[in-house]
């Protein structure tokens, strides 16, 4: 019994690898061959606007409260419509762990993760990414989203007037 134990001990390993040695390599030629990595994939950060072209950003400092390693820094600034937007936002990649808890904390879903990995580099300077090296033109994954239109603010029309919501209550009316 023991003995036979013992031949397929050892014989197993052999046909491990003969099987291998039969399967097409996995082996990409990096950087001739670039491997397409999956949507879930925790790359380089962006900045992504709403289907209406606007920033989604309103610099609100949920990504950077939640940002482990204190790698995110910006600062508010108002327009002329009251919206709010990040005047200067800034990523210190050197610093990024990846780890998406920015993208989580997000309301706006403004900033979403790419699948982009290439990149080291000598200088670390390089690495100290702004506002405009982060802000693209489009909605990243969630191209739909538009928050201001979700959340009712009103720079987007008056409280109470979209469509998903009911007019706010007049307190006055709740008297006895
Ligand atoms: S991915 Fe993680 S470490 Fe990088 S900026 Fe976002 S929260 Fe910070
Ligand atoms: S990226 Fe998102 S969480 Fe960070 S400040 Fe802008 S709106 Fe707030």
């Amino acid at each position: 019994m023991s003995l036979w134990r013992d031949i397929k001990g050892t014989l197993q390993p052999f046909w491990v690898t003969l099987c291998n040695m039969m399967r097409r390599p996995v082996t990409v030629q990096y950087p001739e061959q670039k491997q397409q990595m999956a949507q879930r994939y925790r790359g380089r950060l962006m900045l992504t606007r709403d289907p209406e072209g606007h920033e989604r950003c309103v610099a609100c400092h949920l990504c950077s409260a939640a940002c482990p390693v204190d790698c995110i820094s910006m600062q508010a600034a108002e327009g002329d419509d009251g919206r709010r937007h990040a005047a200067w936002f800034r990523i210190n990649f050197t610093r990024c762990i990846f780890c998406g808890l920015c993208t989580e904390a997000c309301p706006t879903l403004a900033i979403q993760v790419t699948g982009e990995f290439e990149l080291a580099g000598r200088d670390p300077l390089k690495l100290v990414w702004e506002k405009d090296d982060l802000l693209v033109d489009h909605g990243g994954h969630t191209p739909d989203y538009n928050f201001y239109r979700q959340s009712g603010v009103g720079v987007a029309a008056p409280r109470g007037g979209l469509p998903t919501e009911t007019a706010p209550v007049d307190p006055k009316d709740l008297m006895p």
